[in-house]
């Protein structure tokens, strides 16, 4: 489907659009493992999310200059440190989190009695070493590493400081947009973080879906797409919002709780049970709500007690 695919030693696809790769993970980039992007200029070679899976990679990888992350979440820093001599950079909100091990566990919400098996897993799995020296990249900007371009595309809602990278080469067949954790799978966006947000993510997607380039990649499952398969996943992923909305509108249709709509779960299936799915459908679901109210489609019909209707 792209340009050029090769297949080496470790088996691991590489997707060629000029001077950019797609270097797909292990098990097509499902979590815990991710696609990353290479991309060399004359000037200068950037890698974008290093994966768990680059390691397998090392020995062919040219000398790396700097590192890019779309942002701070364990799978996406699981390479860096394979780097140790490149800049790593990282939207401003998310600095603190390639910095020190005390960020990486706000980022990600740890409950204090979970934080000791957190860091014992992101140290045995995602080798995750802090990088007190890492540096904030400008959102908005243009780099320039010679020959090719990135913009710095500011797409917060996974994570406040969550990036898209648009890299430009020679014409439009070398055009790539990274997408990272705006995923477009069946699942549909997460906004279940601590600092996640669903208006936000909506937004985002509003503002991606309108970027015409030739391809488009994610940081796991699909991998590469081209553009008329981008626009329909694209509608469909943003379309996920709604579906959970009218479910949740419906389970409303009785006064009901938070804690009653998140046990009964809208966003994950009912089978998904433990406290860490319980959290993020909570996360999910007091945003959803509060969306509910401020548009007028739902009531508080007594404290904690909520309705669909006016
Ligand atoms: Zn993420």
């Amino acid at each position: 489907m792209s340009g050029v695919q090769a297949q080496l030693g470790h088996a691991l696809e590489t997707h060629v659009f000029g001077r950019t790769q797609v270097l797909m993970g292990r098990n097509g980039g499902k979590f815990p493992y991710g696609n990353s992007v290479l991309v060399q200029g004359t000037e200068e070679t950037i890698l974008i999310d290093p994966s768990k899976s680059v390691k397998e990679r090392i020995g062919e990888l040219p000398h790396i200059d700097r590192v890019l992350l779309s942002h701070c979440h364990q799978d996406h820093v699981a390479g860096v440190h394979l780097f140790p001599d490149a800049t790593v950079e990282t939207h401003p909100l998310e600095l603190d989190a390639i910095q020190s091990l005390e960020g990486l566990l706000a980022l990600h919400g740890v409950p204090a009695d979970e934080q000791a098996a957190f860091t014992d897993n992101v140290r045995t799995h995602f080798a995750f070493v802090p990088r007190p020296d890492a540096m904030a990249f400008v959102p908005e900007s243009t780099i320039d590493l010679g020959r090719v371009r990135i913009d710095v595309l500011h797409t917060p809602g996974h994570t406040h400081g969550h990036c898209c990278f648009v890299v430009y080469g020679g014409g439009r067949q070398d055009e790539v947009v990274f997408l990272a954790d705006i995923e477009l799978s069946g699942f549909g966006p997460y906004y279940g973080g601590p600092n996640s947000c669903l208006e936000a993510f909506d937004r985002s997607l509003t503002r991606v879906r309108t970027l015409d380039h030739e391809w488009f990649a994610t940081y796991h499952h699909l991998g590469v797409l081209q553009q008329p398969a981008f626009a329909e996943r694209s509608a469909q992923y943003q379309g996920m919002i709604d579906t959970r909305e009218r479910k949740l509108l419906r389970f409303l249709q009785t006064p009901r709780t938070l804690e009653a709509a998140v046990q009964h779960r809208i966003v994950y299936r009912a089978s998904d049970t433990g406290a860490h799915t319980d959290r993020n459908e909570r996360n999910m679901l007091r945003q959803h709500i509060a969306r509910l109210l401020s548009r007028n489609l739902a009531t508080e019909v007594e404290p904690g007690l909520y309705q669909a209707g006016t």
